[in-house]
């Protein structure tokens, strides 16, 4: 007799999920299906048939899990998305199905940099001083607006998806791009801009790095926000150790 395809539910919206969904289109095993919440206009092509939008809170998820018989979840959902973690966590712990987090190391602070370390946004303005100063933004569309409180500095604003404008500080110049960024053009970027500061989420990962590495050699400050804590158990770095998850016998 065959044995019934593991139905699997990915949170998505990195890269980390989207080469998940590669591999688990690659192997017959499993019926997957890759979450996104639809921030993005043009989102990344993926492996998997994609679902967008929000579920409608832990009580959507929960009746998604239940109507789409899902036996495993993987969230690899940001660093940065806790809200939608914390549903993960929640409404597998109700239905009882295994879950997982698949998400990037938070990068560490190597020689030469110059971090100041904070919680959140708020955190990050008071951070910045009263001094004017010409920062590099790269906290992403969303939050953007509690730089507003800070309205003395220009801002270097880049994301990937245009903002709304009422959400920007009043002096800045807004650039649209999606990383991979390389050291050499951060390099140039930061010199013609004559940024003195940089404010990043501390994201992880290889694709947006380069701004950290350009920062060090530059011997600019970086204020770096810390990720939010994750109410999820079960954390792996790795798509190849999530696979093993998977592969496990169903609610381990
Ligand atoms: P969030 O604050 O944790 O989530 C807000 C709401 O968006 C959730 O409650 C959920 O709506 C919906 N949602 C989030 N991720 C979803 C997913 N993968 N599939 C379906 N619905 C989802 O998340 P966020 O910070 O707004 O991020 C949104 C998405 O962008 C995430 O998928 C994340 O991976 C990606 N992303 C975020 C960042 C960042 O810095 N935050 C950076 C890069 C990519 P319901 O409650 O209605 O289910």
């Amino acid at each position: 007799m065959r044995q019934a395809k593991a139905r699997v539910l990915v949170l998505g919206g990195t890269s980390e999920a989207r080469s998940l969904a590669a591999r688990l289109a690659a192997d017959r095993g499993f019926d997957a299906t890759i979450s996104l919440a639809g921030r993005t206009k043009a989102p990344l092509e993926q492996s998997l048939p994609v679902r967008i939008g929000g579920f409608g809170g832990v009580d959507g998820l929960t009746r998604y899990l239940v109507e789409e018989r899902i036996d495993k979840v993987v969230d690899a959902t940001h660093p940065f998305a806790a809200r939608m973690s914390a549903h993960a966590a929640q409404a597998c712990a109700a239905q009882g199905v295994p879950l997982i987090c698949l998400s990037r190391a938070p990068w560490r602070r190597v020689d030469g940099d110059c971090w100041i370390e904070v919680e959140n946004n708020a955190a990050a303005v008071a951070a910045i001083g009263a001094r004017p100063r010409r920062i590099f933004l790269t906290t992403g569309r969303l939050g953007l607006a509690d730089f507003k409180g800070a309205p003395q500095h220009f801002y270097l604003v880049r994301t990937i998806d245009a903002p709304a404008t009422g959400d920007l500080p009043p002096c800045h110049e807004l650039i649209l791009a999606r990383g991979p960024f390389t050291l050499e053009l951060e390099i140039a970027l930061m010199r013609q801009a004559r940024i003195d500061l940089v404010v990043s989420k501390n994201s992880g990962g290889d694709s947006t790095y380069a701004k950290i590495a350009a920062a060090r050699q530059l011997k600019i400050d970086v204020v770096m926000i810390a990720p939010p804590r994750r109410e999820t158990m079960r954390i792996v770095h790795g798509v190849e150790e999530t696979m093993a998850f998977l592969a496990g016998s169903p609610r381990i």
